[in-house]
């Protein structure tokens, strides 16, 4: 797409304003856009030249960067509304349009709607599309982001820029073929587009209060190393004689365990350490309050479980970036020391989350801090180890 001429407008308090001015039809239409814009560069983007095409298919379009933004000038403050305003004003005037119709879209709706009150005469029509009176939250404007949120976004956005190298870097790779998926649970597996799988292995059935409740373990198929959450149990002890554990252990069924390269211990309850003797050697990542509640804490778990002879664990304080894509991070509630493994998947991020929740209510309405720790990664679906299926979010609007 060829890109129309820029020209400069310039405003009564002297800032060049960058605009184009495209189409020929007898009506104006000032398109005044929110937050990032390019002038130049919208015309690469097959969607949005597409899109600036069709509205001057029947308008002449002005198009235009406000102050600060794209090629026109750079300004030291956050300007206000008024000034802004003048930046349509200086490029309708530039362009000899008298009167147009204004098309305030998102961040640009309030400056559009204050033009259109200023200059009634020069406004044809007023047009707004996603736009907001303001963004951040009070009493009387309830629609507004609190200051959580915000946090939340901005995490959401480093974590795009980290998909973005995961992504490459598997792109590079090719595809990574999964050895796993014949699994029982297999066809639970979802493939991530950075080729990330996670498929649940059910190792053991208890008894809770009258009901059988299943104990499932997770392997995560990353292209640089396979890993697994959690180890269930391979034997029976009298100390929880009373659950009646119906064992499936990793070691009777068919499951590769030399095919394992690291170990992660959501925490040390006796039904999700109980296997980690199969993984001997090998590195267990544990966050090191976990690890010392269960070797200090009395009916914590099965100690001997714990420290069985060769299990070897690298304890973690805080968050660990484990492998491109896959974190470790702390959840406490169900105990202190409570970890999560989350997973970039190019998307929503998929969590395996042990027991930072024991059945979906948990989720559904977050109490602990680990709870709510999961709630604001704002998962696509979260694994647990007492549930056949994956906990997802209701569907918001
Ligand atoms: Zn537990």
């Amino acid at each position: 797409m060829e890109i129309p001429d820029v020209r400069y407008a310039r405003t009564r308090d002297g800032v060049n304003i960058a605009y184009q001015v495209v189409g020929d039809a007898v009506m104006d239409l000032v398109f005044v856009h929110g937050w990032i814009h390019n002038i130049a560069h919208v015309w690469e983007f097959p969607l949005l030249a597409h899109y600036y095409s069709r509205l001057a298919s029947f308008s002449r379009l002005l198009l235009f960067d406000r102050r600060g933004v794209g090629l026109s000038d750079r300004v030291s403050d956050v300007p206000t509304l008024e000034a802004r305003m003048d930046d349509i004003r200086a490029v309708m005037d530039a362009a000899g349009s008298n009167n147009a119709a204004i098309f305030g879209s998102s961040e640009g709706g309030p400056t559009a709607a204050l033009f259109a009150a200023t200059y009634p005469t020069r406004t044809t029509a007023l047009i707004m599309y996603g736009a907001y009176a303001k963004g951040s939250w009070s009493a009387d404007y309830p629609w507004g982001e609190t200051t959580r949120r915000v946090r939340t976004y901005d995490q959401r956005y480093r974590r795009g820029l980290r998909q973005t190298a995961v992504r490459r870097r598997t792109a590079r790779e090719g595809h990574h073929d999964s050895h796993i998926n014949h699994h029982r649970g297999g066809r639970y597996t979802m493939n991530a587009p950075a080729s990330i799988t996670i498929t649940p292995v059910r190792v053991a059935d208890l008894l809770a209060e009258g009901e059988r409740m299943p104990v499932y373990v997770h392997v995560i198929d990353h292209p640089d190393a396979r890993v697994l959450v959690d180890t269930g149990m391979t034997e029976l002890h009298p100390a929880v004689a009373d659950l009646d554990p119906r064992l499936r252990p990793l070691s009777k069924q068919d499951f590769d365990l030399a095919g394992i390269d690291i170990v992660v211990n959501t925490h040390l309850h006796f039904d999700h350490c109980g296997g980690n003797h199969l993984f001997a050697g090998r590195p267990i990542y544990v966050q090191r309050r976990e690890l010392d509640d269960a070797r200090s804490k009395d009916d914590y778990t099965i100690r001997e479980w714990v420290d069985a002879p060769g299990v070897r664990y690298v304890p973690v304080d805080g968050e660990l970036e484990l492998l491109p894509g896959l974190r470790l991070v702390p959840a406490p509630g169900h105990t202190r020391g409570l970890q999560v493994v989350v997973v970039e998947t190019g998307g929503r991020p998929v969590v395996v989350g042990g027991d930072v929740a024991v059945w979906f209510g948990e989720l559904d309405e977050p109490h602990t801090e680990g709870q709510l720790r999961v709630r604001a990664l704002d998962p696509e679906l979260v694994w647990l180890a007492h549930e056949h299926e994956p906990w997802r979010p209701r569907h918001e609007a």
